[in-house]
């Protein structure tokens, strides 16, 4: 697998992610995307969109406020538990989550540590002008908490039935203490979570058909089968709502780590959200003619994790005649750039039908066009970025109306008139 070094220049080098502020010494884990890390994010987000929201009958969608009611965190329990145990080096000054190290001496330097401090992880922001405690507002952690408190909301807007869902993508804000290996953990990180309701009772089958539901969109989407695991938490673990909780972990280089959480939250959420507005969250079953709070099943993903571990899987090196090939065998639906259209050289004609053929196209698709350097590099560089498909436009075209379809992962061309090109590449990218 490729090491992470590897893969963070490539990021800086193709324009995927930037360390954020860069030119001011960088900011503390934050990350910014360019031009082909937006399309690649997008498109993550509109894979999960539609194979979550779109192809369902069951399920719908939702985008709420960055900032809640203070009473929100209150009510969920974020205020009171949203804790990391802190502690730090007296020697060093480092700072550690005191879960994530092995003994009483700094990791780093093997100094004194002091006691274990309690940090609450949320960042706090002042809403209107005054800066005093009854203004103080805070960033949403999770995007969940937005659903629980439009339940009723959506439930009478969408006349939906149990079971059914609602799905969110949005930023979530954390200020963590131990950030670091890149994107994998940062404090500003966008999430996909799915609050899905069920009647009391079927919740432990709703857990785990919810497991395979979303191990199997990973492995969709190309991610190989012998990086992903589920990993269920001892009970011991488990938070405070939680019955019961899966993670789809990844191996990452540094390790396995959290993907996704799949976690069984119960009634909990719904019935401090009605404990603490007074308002009644229940749900009327016109079958039994009884009021119940549904239970809930959450996966719940990060946007930026996502990112990541598609890079990674996608990579791979192989050996050529001019040293060695980097191609990031990224699935079509998640590749940045679906088609790139190549004149062969830099003379007017070619470029002119070129450029046609790259308007057209991209009438479907994220499209690249690109006249400089030699064919091979030109064939390089799209690959080193995942585009599945390139167009060659030669001298031959000019006379036959014919383009090449160069593929990405087996280098093979085809010969495809230029009429049948759009249905031709509809074909190869949906298949
Ligand atoms: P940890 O215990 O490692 O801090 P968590 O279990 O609190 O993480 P969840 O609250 O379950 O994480 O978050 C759900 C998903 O959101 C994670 O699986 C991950 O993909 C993503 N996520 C959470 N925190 C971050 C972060 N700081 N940066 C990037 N993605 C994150």
């Amino acid at each position: 697998m490729v090491d992470m070094d590897t893969l963070v220049a490539l990021c800086k080098r193709r324009g995927i992610i930037f360390q954020s502020s860069e030119i001011y010494g960088g900011f503390g884990s934050c990350y910014d995307y360019g031009p082909l890390g937006v399309e690649l994010k997008r498109n993550i987000k509109e894979a999960w969109w539609r194979a979550n929201v779109q192809e369902r009958d069951d399920m719908v969608g939702l985008d709420s406020a960055i900032l809640a009611h203070p009473m929100v965190w209150v009510a969920s329990g974020h205020l009171e538990h949203f804790n990391d145990p802190l502690v730090d080096c007296k020697a060093c000054k480092r700072r550690f989550r005191a879960d994530e190290i092995e003994g009483d001496r700094c990791p780093e330097c093997g100094g004194e540590l002091t006691e274990v401090r309690k940090f609450n992880t949320m960042f706090k922001t002042f809403v209107g002008p005054v800066e005093d405690e009854a203004s103080i507002a805070y960033l949403r952690p999770e995007t969940c908490q937005g659903i629980f408190v439009n339940f009723q909301n959506v439930l009478m807007a969408s006349r939906k039935k149990l079971p059914f869902g609602i799905a969110q993508i949005g930023k979530s804000f954390r200020n963590e203490i131990t950030t670091g290996n890149f994107i994998f953990r940062t404090r500003e990180f966008e999430q996909m979570e799915i609050e899905y309701f069920v009647k009391p009772g079927e919740d432990e089958e709703w857990f785990e058909r919810w497991i395979e539901i979303r191990l199997n969109w990973w492995k969709e989407l190309g991610i190989r089968e012998e990086n992903l695991r589920l990993r269920p938490h001892p009970k011991e673990a488990l938070a405070h709502y939680s019955k019961a909780t899966t993670d789809i972990e990844y191996r990452f280089p540094f390790g396995w780590g959290e993907l996704e959480g799949i976690a069984n939250r119960q009634d909990y959420d719904l019935r401090q959200h009605s404990k603490y507005s007074g308002r009644d969250l229940e749900y009327f079953d016109e079958e039994t003619q009884e009021h119940v709070v549904p239970y809930v099943i959450e996966p719940s993903t990060g946007v930026d994790r996502a990112v990541l571990v598609f890079l990674l899987d996608a990579y791979d090196e192989e050996p050529d005649k001019d040293g060695i090939r980097v191609v990031l065998r990224l699935h079509p639906k998640i590749a940045p750039i679906k088609v790139a259209v190549l004149p062969l050289s830099k003379k007017p004609q070619l470029c002119e039908v070129a450029q046609s053929i790259r308007k057209e196209l991209s009438r479907h698709w994220m499209v690249d066009y690109d006249d400089r350097q030699s064919i091979g590099r030109r064939y390089r560089r799209q690959d080193e970025i995942g585009t599945p498909f390139c167009v060659t436009v030669d001298f031959q075209t000019l006379e036959d109306k014919a383009v090449t379809i160069r593929f990405r992962d087996s280098m093979e061309q085809i010969r495809v008139p230029v009429q049948e090109l759009v249905p031709r590449l509809r074909e190869l990218l949906e298949q």
